[in-house]
């Protein structure tokens, strides 16, 4: 996708702070960290939303989970614990839209989610 912001990250014509990548994935800082440790992972492959998932593209999702559990080990932060979010559509907060798994550490989340 031409002007999505992640598509740009993985073709590198914008910089980011990269930690991990292979064929299928890219993982890099949030430029705006909300806890110590705030990880973005995306495919390689521009899917707009989790409403996008396609049955086709399950290994793929499932691989941004494993990989996220390998970075919170090499990250320091598997032992304490962390939380994994998909944000979706408008209610979710959704700002990009190119899937993005949050590796989020370093810090205690117990926020509750409560109805507005
Ligand atoms: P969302 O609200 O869509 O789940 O999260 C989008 C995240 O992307 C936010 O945490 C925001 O700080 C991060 N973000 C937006 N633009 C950029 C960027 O250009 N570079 C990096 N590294 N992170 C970004
Ligand atoms: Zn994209």
């Amino acid at each position: 996708m031409e002007d999505c912001i992640f598509c740009k990250i993985a073709r590198k014509e914008i910089p980011a702070e990269i930690l991990f990548e292979d064929f299928d994935l890219v993982a890099f800082r949030d430029i705006k960290p909300i806890v110590p440790v705030h990880v973005l992972l995306i495919p390689k492959k521009h899917i707009s939303s989790i409403n996008d998932v396609t049955e086709e593209d399950s290994a793929l999702v499932g691989k941004m989970i494993f990989r996220a559990k390998e970075l919170a080990k090499e990250l320091g932060i598997a032992e304490g614990g962390y939380k994994l979010l998909f944000r979706t559509g408008e209610n979710g907060g959704q700002e990009v839209a190119h899937i993005h798994l949050h590796l989020l550490g370093g810090a205690r989340l117990f926020e509750e989610i409560r109805p507005v």
